[in-house]
């Protein structure tokens, strides 16, 4: 269990390098590469974490060539560029960091959190022009649909995608959709409710959330699952639960739902892999998706935990597989943590399963705690990770020379479906 009070990013280039003293070691050498080696490399070379041989989806826009400058300049030289560019653009450019990016980047955010919060704190700045957002893909997406009219969205990066997102793509879910109407048909019971609800996870592309709400459906993040589930059921026979199983089985579990009556979903079979008598019998069938980085933890690393700090207090992430999250004292979204974490009486000791530039963070920022990653092994969001100082100061510079590059725009066509999904997520609050 290391606490160290290094950045991840410092840790990673120490143990790359050798350095007299660096201890650990991370799921990939590739993270010590500046992360412009993947622009151009035809695939594989896409995915987060151990995940980095995954293909290159069809329509997944390609980051260009970065300028050599941005990619040889020294930290200092970038760090004074990008305070420049900003200072330039004032109130013209918001900058944000998502929780799981590099301190390196965050140092730079006007706003720190998670998905959904930055494209809330987008909203409370409309007279920014531009919105440049330090996430990944289907982050930036969401922050456009819900930017104004006049406002860009840049994403640093643009090979910064998430794997669990690509997962769940809409042609296959539009399959599984046509297989499910042709079993259940489309007629509602005797209360009203139809036979199938869909529900999307926020870490989805806008495709999909355009689709929920073409369909009645609705989106969730980690931490309002439980009463979009509940306003789903509300209305719904049964929900089909895209791309996050671990998202999915876990919050339906801890409302009381049979594991038997959550069958898995496999986009590459028929019927997803199950039978006609197990999706009758479903309440929620679950897609079969995964975040890679949540994906490593483990009972194991647990047990380890409370053996070597008894009292210990283990909080993992709901993405994290199943026995993971009945084997901690308590699971929940980024925001529940950094709460957690944030209301303890001084001393307390935490384990925690989730990112690691996270939990690296907070343990710098609540020393009165011993806070920990759960995975002795250095493994971040490897897409998260592809956005580097490098690629802020180039965003940022161009804006200054009134040139927006890396837009993301999402089409109206989607766009306002997608919207719908999300309106009635925020009306299913809390
Ligand atoms: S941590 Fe997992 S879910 Fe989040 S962006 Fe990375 S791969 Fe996607």
């Amino acid at each position: 269990m290391t606490t160290s009070t290094l950045s991840v990013d410092t840790e990673i280039q120490l143990i790359a390098a050798g350095a007299p003293g660096a201890t650990g070691s991370t799921c990939t050498p590739g993270l010590a590469d500046g992360p412009w080696v993947f622009d151009l490399q035809p695939a594989p070379s896409y995915g987060p974490g151990a995940s980095l041989a995954d293909p290159i989806p069809a329509d997944t826009p390609r980051q260009g060539v970065l300028p050599e400058v941005y990619k040889t300049a020294s930290k200092d030289e970038l760090d004074a560029r990008i305070r420049a560019a900003k200072a330039t653009l004032g109130d013209r450019v918001v900058i944000l960091g998502h929780f799981y990016q590099r301190d390196e980047v965050v140092q730079y955010a006007d706003f720190v959190g998670d998905s959904f919060q930055l494209a809330n704190a987008a909203l409370t700045v409309p007279q920014a022009e531009a919105i440049v957002f330090c996430g990944v893909h289907f982050m930036a997406e969401t922050a456009d649909i819900l930017a104004g009219e006049s406002q860009s969205v840049i994403l640093p990066n643009l090979a910064a995608g998430c794997s669990m997102a690509d997962m769940a793509d809409i042609d296959s879910v539009e399959e599984a959709w046509a297989q499910l109407a042709e079993l259940y048909g489309t007629e509602p019971d005797a209360d009203g409710r139809v036979p199938v609800i869909p529900v999307t996870y926020m870490n989805s592309s806008a495709d999909l959330k355009g689709f929920c709400g073409r369909n009645g459906g609705i989106v969730c993040t980690s931490s309002n699952a439980a009463t979009v589930l509940e306003w789903a059921f509300e209305r719904g026979q049964r929900v089909l639960f895209f791309p996050d199983q671990h998202l999915g089985r876990n919050t339906a579990k801890a409302m009381g739902v049979p594991l038997e009556q959550m069958p898995m979903w496999n986009p590459r079979k028929e019927l997803g892999g199950s039978t006609e008598a197990e999706l009758l019998n479903a309440r929620v069938i679950l897609w079969h998706g995964f975040c890679s980085v949540h994906k490593r933890f483990s009972v194991a690393q647990i047990e380890r935990a409370r053996a070597a700090y008894p009292g210990v207090q283990v909080i993992v992430h709901p993405e994290c597989p199943m026995p993971v999250v009945d084997a901690a004292d308590s699971a929940g979204s980024t925001d529940f943590i950094v709460k957690a974490i944030a209301a303890a009486p001084a001393g307390t000791t935490f384990a925690i399963g989730t990112e690691i530039n996270l939990v690296q963070r907070l343990a710098n920022e609540y020393p009165q705690h011993t806070i920990f990653c759960l995975d002795d092994v250095i493994c971040p969001c490897s897409t998260m990770y592809r956005i580097h100082p490098g690629y802020l100061a180039w965003v940022l510079e161009e804006l200054v020379e009134g040139r927006v590059v890396n837009q993301i725009s999402v089409s109206a066509d989607v766009a306002v479906p997608a919207r719908v999904a999300l309106d009635r997520m925020l009306a299913a609050r809390p």
